[in-house]
């Protein structure tokens, strides 16, 4: 009889070695599986890890020198949402403080009228005293340039803010106001930064300031004096152009014909029904290469 015979114990015994091998072999095929299945598993993570380490590192590289530079140089806040209003003048004076700042100043008053002055880097008693006198007539006082050398400010982007960086310090240093507009010498884009005015408004942008290029050019930048009546006409006829008018004037020793020119250029526009104001962080950026 098959049970109990030697035979019988013979292939029990083969059963359970059979069985005392597959078992553990068949558990451990199944813990080999997933032991790999975590192993590919956590080697993807590693790859996607290292990737993503790798594109930081990457993206770090990439970044620009000059981001690190000034860590000081920075608008009080973001750029703010802007808003267009129609039938609005700003004007702007670039280059000052010089003699006829008072002069503006004076008109602005009589015409109660505020404007913005881009000034440029003049840190003698006169100059800072205008500057405190532009902010306490409440004007809006913003960056034009320290050196106004184009030759020198446009060589690079970190040439473009050692320069900056100065007129900055000035004025906040001077008035307490920490600027948040600025203006390029010869407008944001002219045959001294072809190359880098990109980089340049970006720049600027990130670090929060608001840059202004202008719309109507009273053209009194010419190197002839102009005419009153030709800087007056140039204005009107811009200003009719526009819904709304960044326009471009000097604050100069020499420009005197601007100075005259300003009370009929005011009394003119309000009685054709604009009005006027100062750049504000809400005013909505005229920019050349952007509009
Ligand atoms: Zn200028």
């Amino acid at each position: 009889m098959y049970f109990g015979s030697v035979r019988f114990f013979k292939n029990m015994i083969l059963l359970a070695v059979i069985v005392a091998i597959l078992i553990p072999s068949c558990t451990s095929i199944g813990y080999k599986n997933k032991y790999e299945d975590l192993l590919e598993e956590s080697s993807i993570r590693k790859t996607n890890e290292l990737q993503i380490i790798e594109e930081i590192h990457r993206i770090e590289a990439e970044k620009p020198a000059y981001q690190e530079k000034y860590p000081d140089f920075y608008a009080p806040q973001p750029i703010e949402a802007t808003e267009v209003t129609d039938n609005t003048v700003y004007l702007t004076f670039d280059d000052g403080p010089s003699q006829r700042t008072y002069e503006i100043l004076d008109i602005l008053a009589e015409q109660e009228v505020k404007a913005t002055f881009f000034v440029i880097g003049a840190d003698d008693d006169f100059s800072k005293q205008a500057m405190k006198d532009i902010v306490r007539q409440g004007h809006t006082l913003a960056m034009h340039t320290y050196s106004h050398q184009y030759k020198k400010i446009y060589t690079s982007v970190e040439a473009y803010l050692d320069d900056m960086y100065q007129i900055f310090t000035l004025i906040k240093e001077t008035t307490g106001v920490t600027p948040t507009h600025f203006r390029f010498a010869g407008g944001s884009v002219n045959s001294y930064n072809l190359q880098i005015y990109q980089d340049l408004i970006s720049e600027m942008l990130r670090r929060g300031f608001i840059p202004f290029d202008w719309n109507v050019s009273s053209g009194d930048a010419s190197s002839s004096i102009l005419p009153t009546n030709t800087i007056i006409n140039n204005v009107l006829s811009g200003v009719g152009k526009t819904t709304r008018a960044v326009v471009l004037m000097h604050d100069s020793y020499y420009r005197t014909t601007t100075v005259r020119a300003l009370p009929a250029i005011i009394s003119t526009l309000k009685e054709q029904g604009y009005s006027f104001d100062k750049l504000t962080p809400q005013t909505k950026p005229v920019l050349f290469a952007y509009n």
